[in-house]
């Protein structure tokens, strides 16, 4: 008998520019929200291989008064039902709603999302991803201690997971 804990292994996916396209300005409304295709494809890859799958977002429209906290639930509740289509599904959401000047210590490139998804979901770093577009994913994912995949933004997030998972 051993007392190791198993842990989860995960991939932490940005969102905008990963899993919906990236616009000019900011999401502030479900149709505002374009799924890229092949997104969801690529998470439902994901929920087969057994990688707990979570967002770790910036969204400073919040603090910005661009944005509520109960609209950005009504576009996550849009895209998970988007992914549901496709029997697809995310196990979290952990979102910064704080600006640059607010300084706080979770807006990407920090680290302290990742870092509180980690112990929330016993992931253990050395099984896990994190895939972003911009080099503030980058750099937060590296500080949490994880390996990283830039893709290109609004990419093909499925071609990236394939290859992940293979
Ligand atoms: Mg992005
Ligand atoms: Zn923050």
């Amino acid at each position: 008998m051993s007392n190791d804990k198993i842990m989860n292994k995960a991939v932490f996916l940005d969102r905008d520019g990963v899993i919906n396209f990236k616009r000019d300005g900011y999401v502030k409304n479900v149709n505002e929200f374009v799924m890229l295709k092949d997104s969801a494809k690529a998470i439902k890859l994901l929920n087969e291989n057994n990688f707990l799958v979570i967002i770790i977002t910036n969204q400073s429209a919040i603090n910005r008064k661009l944005l509520t906290h109960d609209a950005l639930d009504k576009i996550h509740a849009f895209m998970k039902e988007q992914l549901s289509k496709d029997r697809a599904f995310v196990d979290d959401i952990y979102y910064c709603p704080h600006r640059p000047d607010e300084n706080c210590e979770c807006r990407k490139p920090k680290p302290g999302l990742i870092l509180d998804a980690i112990l929330e979901h016993d992931i253990s770093t050395d099984k896990s991803w994190f895939i972003g577009d911009s080099d503030s994913d980058m750099i937060a994912a590296q500080l949490a201690g994880l390996a990283t995949i830039k893709i290109q933004e609004n990419g093909s997030l499925f071609d990236i997971v394939s290859k992940l998972v293979s």
